[in-house]
Protein backbone atom coordinates (compact mmCIF):
# COMPACT_ATOMS: atom_id res chain seq x y z
CA UNK A 1 0.00 0.00 0.00
CA UNK A 2 1.64 3.42 -1.31
CA UNK A 3 0.35 6.51 0.87
CA UNK A 4 0.11 9.74 -1.77
CA UNK A 5 -0.12 13.30 -1.37
CA UNK A 6 -2.47 14.42 -3.93
CA UNK A 7 -3.68 17.92 -3.32
CA UNK A 8 -4.82 19.08 -6.06
CA UNK A 9 -6.87 15.67 -7.30
CA UNK A 10 -8.10 15.68 -3.53
CA UNK A 11 -9.37 19.33 -3.84
CA UNK A 12 -10.57 19.36 -7.42
CA UNK A 13 -11.84 15.97 -7.81
CA UNK A 14 -13.03 14.73 -4.90
CA UNK A 15 -14.40 18.13 -4.11
CA UNK A 16 -16.74 17.58 -6.25
CA UNK A 17 -18.33 15.68 -3.96
CA UNK A 18 -17.54 16.70 -0.62
CA UNK A 19 -19.87 19.20 1.13
CA UNK A 20 -17.06 21.10 2.55
CA UNK A 21 -16.66 24.19 -0.50
CA UNK A 22 -14.05 26.54 -0.37
CA UNK A 23 -10.58 25.81 0.31
CA UNK A 24 -11.04 22.77 2.46
CA UNK A 25 -13.23 20.97 -0.19
CA UNK A 26 -12.47 17.45 -0.55
CA UNK A 27 -12.10 13.83 0.81
CA UNK A 28 -8.93 14.51 4.01
CA UNK A 29 -8.61 10.27 2.18
CA UNK A 30 -9.23 8.24 -0.13
CA UNK A 31 -8.60 4.19 -0.82
CA UNK A 32 -7.76 3.23 -4.47
CA UNK A 33 -7.00 -0.18 -3.88
CA UNK A 34 -2.66 0.15 -4.51
CA UNK A 35 -2.99 3.61 -3.09
CA UNK A 36 -3.84 5.45 -0.32
CA UNK A 37 -4.46 9.58 -1.16
CA UNK A 38 -4.24 11.82 1.10
CA UNK A 39 -5.37 16.13 0.85
CA UNK A 40 -3.02 17.40 3.50
CA UNK A 41 0.66 15.68 4.24
CA UNK A 42 -0.42 15.69 7.57
CA UNK A 43 -2.76 13.35 7.57
CA UNK A 44 -0.50 10.89 6.12
CA UNK A 45 1.06 9.80 9.85
CA UNK A 46 -2.92 9.54 10.91
CA UNK A 47 -2.91 6.25 11.98
CA UNK A 48 -6.54 6.03 12.78
CA UNK A 49 -7.11 7.46 9.07
CA UNK A 50 -4.60 5.00 7.70
CA UNK A 51 -6.44 2.21 9.69
CA UNK A 52 -9.82 3.23 8.20
CA UNK A 53 -8.92 3.03 4.68
CA UNK A 54 -7.20 -0.58 5.40
CA UNK A 55 -9.90 -1.93 6.68
CA UNK A 56 -11.53 -0.95 3.13
CA UNK A 57 -8.74 -2.73 1.59
CA UNK A 58 -9.92 -5.91 3.85
CA UNK A 59 -12.80 -5.50 2.05
CA UNK A 60 -11.80 -4.69 -1.53
CA UNK A 61 -9.75 -8.67 -0.82
CA UNK A 62 -12.73 -10.10 -0.32
CA UNK A 63 -14.52 -8.52 -2.64
CA UNK A 64 -12.30 -7.40 -5.60
CA UNK A 65 -12.86 -4.03 -7.30
CA UNK A 66 -15.41 -5.08 -9.64
CA UNK A 67 -18.05 -5.76 -6.57
CA UNK A 68 -16.92 -3.30 -4.11
CA UNK A 69 -17.27 -0.45 -6.04
CA UNK A 70 -21.04 -1.23 -7.15
CA UNK A 71 -21.82 -2.43 -4.10
CA UNK A 72 -20.59 0.83 -2.39
CA UNK A 73 -21.76 2.84 -4.82
CA UNK A 74 -25.32 1.36 -5.37
CA UNK A 75 -25.71 1.30 -1.12
CA UNK A 76 -24.94 5.51 -1.52
CA UNK A 77 -27.32 5.99 -3.78
CA UNK A 78 -30.10 3.69 -2.02
CA UNK A 79 -29.61 5.76 1.28
CA UNK A 80 -29.79 9.00 -0.73
CA UNK A 81 -33.34 7.95 -0.84
CA UNK A 82 -33.68 6.40 2.37
CA UNK A 83 -31.93 9.72 3.92
CA UNK A 84 -33.97 12.07 1.99
CA UNK A 85 -30.95 13.06 -0.19
CA UNK A 86 -28.46 13.89 3.16
CA UNK A 87 -25.52 13.05 1.40
CA UNK A 88 -23.30 12.50 4.45
CA UNK A 89 -26.10 10.38 6.66
CA UNK A 90 -26.16 8.35 2.99
CA UNK A 91 -21.90 8.16 2.86
CA UNK A 92 -21.73 7.13 6.51
CA UNK A 93 -24.68 4.72 6.06
CA UNK A 94 -23.01 2.54 3.18
CA UNK A 95 -22.46 -0.72 5.11
CA UNK A 96 -18.70 -0.97 3.59
CA UNK A 97 -17.89 2.61 5.53
CA UNK A 98 -20.03 1.52 9.19
CA UNK A 99 -17.59 -1.00 9.04
CA UNK A 100 -15.02 0.90 8.48
CA UNK A 101 -16.00 3.51 10.84
CA UNK A 102 -17.25 1.47 13.50
CA UNK A 103 -13.48 -0.60 14.07
CA UNK A 104 -10.87 2.64 12.87
CA UNK A 105 -9.89 3.09 16.33
CA UNK A 106 -9.13 -0.71 16.83
CA UNK A 107 -5.58 -1.51 15.62
CA UNK A 108 -6.19 -5.44 15.44
CA UNK A 109 -9.20 -5.68 13.96
CA UNK A 110 -8.04 -6.07 10.67
CA UNK A 111 -6.52 -9.01 12.01
CA UNK A 112 -9.01 -10.98 13.81
CA UNK A 113 -12.17 -9.62 11.27
CA UNK A 114 -14.48 -12.19 9.90
CA UNK A 115 -14.87 -12.16 6.27
CA UNK A 116 -17.65 -10.06 5.23
CA UNK A 117 -18.25 -8.45 8.08
CA UNK A 118 -19.65 -5.72 7.12
CA UNK A 119 -22.59 -7.71 5.46
CA UNK A 120 -24.37 -7.90 9.13
CA UNK A 121 -24.44 -3.97 9.83
ZN1 LIG B 1 -14.23 4.96 4.34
Amino acid sequence: MRLIHAPWYMKNITGLFSKEKGPNRGFTAQYAVFWIFFKDKKDMSDTRLINHELIHHEQVKELTPFLFLPIYLGNYVFNLFKYKFDADLAYRNILLEKEAYIHENNFTYRKNRKRYAWIKL
